[in-house]
């Protein structure tokens, strides 16, 4: 079904525990944050103002929008998601529409998390942003940004692969009031992103009993490498009329990741 950028969507019933990897730090951090957001009048008392925005930044397919998806479900908020480019358009003045109607919308429906993916392509630096109309767009979002108590019970949610891209505007606290870094998991989280994504799946008994090795020599897979693998698998497994995972639907799942991640990062080039 395709969605205009100022229509709420539904999301599945996921929450923290679906995001694996997370260092315990950040994880103690989105926690309080949520705490924050949850109990904005007990926050109040205490002189804590509750986060108006977040950068989650790091490589494709570390799970920055689910985690993004956990928290809105964590905070039973409505859920508006796009992308940076959806907002680039070569009429002035119609990103910046875009922008204020997103926000309006979302006012209307509190709780609420706007989250935009890409973000680098509507918050780039000024001077690489895509001339005036680009300069517009991001002058409309910091405007919308600065919505003072218009916004309470709104978090804005931003993603991207490259920070370094972003305009310092843009991140500025109140309106990005903190970054996360979620970057390739490590041994452990891949051993959890494992788990996650076998949860539910029969696994022969010589696949189950080396996930383990399994975490170990997926160096470089991010969490999105690692789902991409077992739903191979499970597919070849099907395929073959077999009703759990064999070690050959690993073998050839993994082949098939590994040429996957080259063929894109030959692309990316
Ligand atoms: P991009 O930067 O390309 O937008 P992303 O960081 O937003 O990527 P997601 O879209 O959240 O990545 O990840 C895609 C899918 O990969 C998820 O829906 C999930 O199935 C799986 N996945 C990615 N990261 C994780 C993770 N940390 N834990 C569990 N599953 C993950």
């Amino acid at each position: 079904m395709k969605h205009s950028i100022s229509t709420a969507r539904p999301l599945p019933s996921i929450t923290l525990h679906d995001v694996g990897g997370l260092q315990d730090e950040m994880k103690e951090e989105i926690l309080q944050t949520l705490s924050i957001l949850k109990e904005p009048d007990r926050s109040a008392i205490l002189g804590i103002k509750p986060p108006k925005g977040i950068l989650l930044y790091g490589p494709p397919g570390t799970g920055k929008t689910l985690l993004a998806q956990a928290i809105t479900k964590e905070m039973e908020a409505n859920f508006f998601s796009t992308s940076g480019s959806a907002f680039n358009e070569m009429f002035v003045g119609v990103g910046a529409a875009r922008v204020r109607s997103l926000f309006q919308a979302a006012r209307k429906q509190k709780p609420a998390v706007i989250f935009i993916d890409e973000v680098d392509a509507l918050a780039g630096r000024r001077k690489q942003n895509g001339g005036e109309e680009g300069e517009k767009t991001l002058t409309e979002l910091l405007v919308q940004l600065d919505g003072g108590h218009d916004n309470d019970g709104i978090l804005f949610i931003a993603a991207t692969n490259r920070k370094d891209m972003l305009d310092e505007a843009f991140l500025r606290p109140g309106r990005i009031d903190f970054s996360f870094q979620v970057p390739l998991p490590d041994t452990k989280g891949r051993m959890e992103i494992i788990s996650i994504h076998t949860n539910g799946k029969q696994l022969a008994a010589d696949v189950l009993n080396s996930l383990d090795v399994l975490a170990e020599s997926t160096s470089g897979f991010s969490g999105a490498d690692i789902s991409s693998l077992f739903e191979t698998a499970s597919r070849r497994a099907l395929r073959d009329g077999q009703d759990m995972i064999r070690k050959e639907d690993m073998d050839y799942a993994i082949d098939r990741t590994i040429l996957g991640s080259t063929s894109r990062a030959l692309n990316d080039q």
